[in-house]
């Protein structure tokens, strides 16, 4: 019997959870979470409610027994290791560029005082860094990955852990935090799994048919509970492989693991472009793009699908996957504005907001990250919104001055005119289209 310390991150749960499992081999176990001046330092977010809302879970799921604990990881860890005599500390790995350098400064900090930082288990179903293509090299295009993702294969999920939390070592108390506008998901296990029987027993043999419907409730929205681990993708393929017959929902877990792939083989393209010969293209800036941002920002774009998207966003932390798409396709090629503007609003108000899966979804989208398909395919928001939101259902539920609108996809034509409250177009469609084009010819060269 020996003490260990299971340090959770990213896996808010009980379930499923090796590096708990694993800690739990020593006997006696001090779970803890540390509040790291890193985040913590940053301006509030919905993720930031959502993570202390799925901390205070976890201290019940715990029996009370969670240690809250503020400061650089490596010191806090060595401290709490010294007065407890603990000579191990399990966690999931981290494959995220702050990860990966702050795990390397506390294993050694550990190591100077006899203490081992354990590795077991990820947040995802495959580690990154496993699939590779037959030389040996990471891949950048998504299908020949989800091939191989497929045949590398994950395990089942493992029992939960008999409790063997100790008893006595001190906690802090989380700190109290402004309030947010936004009206965000409860986060703890059991809302999860609730919120999972919902979508199966509804939504998910319609999934293939429905997902790109954003009037329909038909995904899973399991996105912030991915985020913060409290349930594992392994648990949802368990859950949906049988009956996701054409694996539509097993592919899209996919992405957000190929996703991760590519950031952990190439940690620079975070915040850099993927495609390189893309960082000549021109973009916007001035009072004019300045303003165009905000009105995008706020909702005010005068194209209702935009709006709706980013008042969506705005009103709950979470967005459709079809409209942000639009949305960010419309901030870099009807705007002409760099992609990592609306990275940075979105990580600001996404409550699944994640590194891996914004950054290269924002640039699958600006044509300058994994895309097979290039940066010329720009969308049209009106017939995205034809299309996806036919009824303008979606439209309506977010634009409401928009309610009682003939024209719900192209206000500004209605007989009736734009209604009142509602914006003109900030800029015409065709025409920046046109421009986009003109300026992707300085990158290809023709
Ligand atoms: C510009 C842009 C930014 C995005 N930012 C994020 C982000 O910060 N965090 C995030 O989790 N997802 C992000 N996505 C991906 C996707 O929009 C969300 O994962 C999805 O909308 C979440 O809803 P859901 O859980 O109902 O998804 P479902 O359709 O039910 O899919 C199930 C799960 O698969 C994963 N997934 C689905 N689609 C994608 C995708 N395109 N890329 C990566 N993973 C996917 C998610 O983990 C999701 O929860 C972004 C996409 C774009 C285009």
């Amino acid at each position: 019997m020996s003490t260990a310390i299971h340090w959770f991150r990213r896996d808010l749960r009980v379930a499923d959870n090796p590096s708990l499992v694993a800690a739990c081999t020593h006997g006696e176990v001090i779970p803890v979470f540390i509040l790291d001046p890193e985040f913590m330092d940053r301006p509030v977010t919905p993720r930031t409610h959502f993570l202390f809302a799925a901390l205070r879970s976890l201290n019940e799921s715990l029996g009370g027994s969670l240690v809250l604990r503020t400061g650089a990881p490596a010191e806090v860890l060595s401290e709490l290791a010294r007065a407890t005599g603990a000579t191990d500390v399990y966690c999931a790995k981290d494959f995220a560029p702050y990860g990966r350098r702050r795990d390397t400064e506390v294993a050694a900090a550990l190591k100077a005082h006899g203490v081992k930082l354990r590795g077991v288990g990820a947040p995802y179903a495959v580690d990154p860094g496993v699939v590779l293509k037959d030389d040996g090299t990471p891949l950048a295009v998504f299908t020949p990955y989800f091939k191989r993702w497929m045949n590398v294969g994950w395990a089942d999920p493992i029992e939960t852990p008999k409790a063997c939390w100790a008893t006595g070592v001190g906690s802090e108390n989380l700190p109290d935090i402004e309030i947010i506008p936004h009206s965000i998901p409860a986060a703890s296990e059991k809302a999860a799994w609730e919120r999972w029987d919902v979508f199966a027993g509804t939504a998910l043999a319609s999934y293939p048919e429905n997902r790109n419907s954003p009037g329909v409730d038909g995904t899973s929205m399991m996105s912030p509970y991915l985020r913060f681990g409290l349930v594992h993708p392994r648990q949802l393929l368990a859950e949906s492989h049988p009956h996701d017959v054409n694996k539509s929902f097993v592919s899209e877990i996919c992405w957000r693991e190929f996703y991760a792939d590519v950031m952990f083989n190439k940690p620079q393209t975070a915040w850099e472009n993927l495609q390189t010969k893309m960082n000549v293209l021109p973009h916007d800036t001035g009072p004019i793009a300045d303003e165009r941002f905000k009105a995008w920002c706020a909702g005010r774009t005068g194209y209702p699908i935009v709006d709706a998207g980013m008042r969506q966003m705005l009103a709950t932390g979470w967005m459709h996957n079809r409209v942000r798409m639009i949305v960010a396709s419309f901030l870099v090629k009807d705007l002409h504005l760099p992609w990592q503007w609306g990275a940075r609003y979105f990580m600001r108000h996404l409550v699944d907001g994640d590194l891996a899966s914004n950054n290269h979804g924002w640039q699958w989208t600006a044509g300058t990250g994994t895309d097979a398909a290039p940066y010329f395919r720009v969308f049209n928001p009106t017939t995205q919104s034809e299309k996806f939101d036919p009824t303008g259902e979606y439209i309506r539920r977010w634009v409401p001055e928009l309610e009682d609108c003939q024209a719900i996809h192209a206000p500004e034509t209605a007989d009736a005119g734009i209604p009142s409250g509602y914006v003109a177009p900030i800029v015409d469609h065709s025409v920046e289209r046109d421009e986009s084009l003109r300026r992707y010819k300085i990158v290809s060269g023709k």
